[in-house]
């Protein structure tokens, strides 16, 4: 929500507020990585060197089946090299990443964060 904001604000100076039903960040990561297309969209809100130096660039991923050690996914970023700078895939626990997000927002007057606060409904006027 907050990357959705910094966008609003960063295109058309729109005033955002960023609104999350939890009271604070989350302490623990239910993610483990940041992929080329996020990364660009990072990129393009000013915020993924914060990104980088919080997590570990990799140009490859490889996933294998615990059981039989059976390689599932092998993938090389480097074929991406021709089509984008984010050439990669940036291991960060996303709680870190929230926190990143949250740090920028909070340096812009035009976003506000609301956390602790339910959306029940939205009207149209
Ligand atoms: C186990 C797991 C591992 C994953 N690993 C990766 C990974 O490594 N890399 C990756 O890129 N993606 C990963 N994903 C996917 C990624 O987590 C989601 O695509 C991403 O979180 C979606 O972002 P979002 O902002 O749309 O939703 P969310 O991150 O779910 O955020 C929605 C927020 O809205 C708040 N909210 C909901 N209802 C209300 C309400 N009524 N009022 C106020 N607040 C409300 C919630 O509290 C929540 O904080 C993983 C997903 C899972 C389940």
């Amino acid at each position: 929500m907050a990357s959705r904001s910094l966008s609003a604000s960063r295109r058309g100076g729109v005033r955002s507020i960023v609104v999350d039903q939890k009271r604070e960040l989350d302490t623990h990561s239910r993610a483990i990585a940041l992929f080329p297309r996020t990364l660009e969209i990072f990129r393009s809100l000013g915020v993924v060197e914060d990104l980088i130096v919080s997590g570990e660039q990799s140009s490859h991923l490889r996933l294998r089946r615990a059981s039989d050690r059976k390689t599932l996914i092998d993938f090389d970023f480097g074929t991406y090299d021709p089509i984008t700078q984010c050439n990669y895939l940036l291991a960060i626990p996303q709680n870190r990443t929230e926190r990143v997000l949250f740090e920028h927002a909070q340096r812009n007057d035009r976003i506000e964060p609301a956390y602790g606060m339910l959306v029940r409904s939205i009207r149209g006027r």
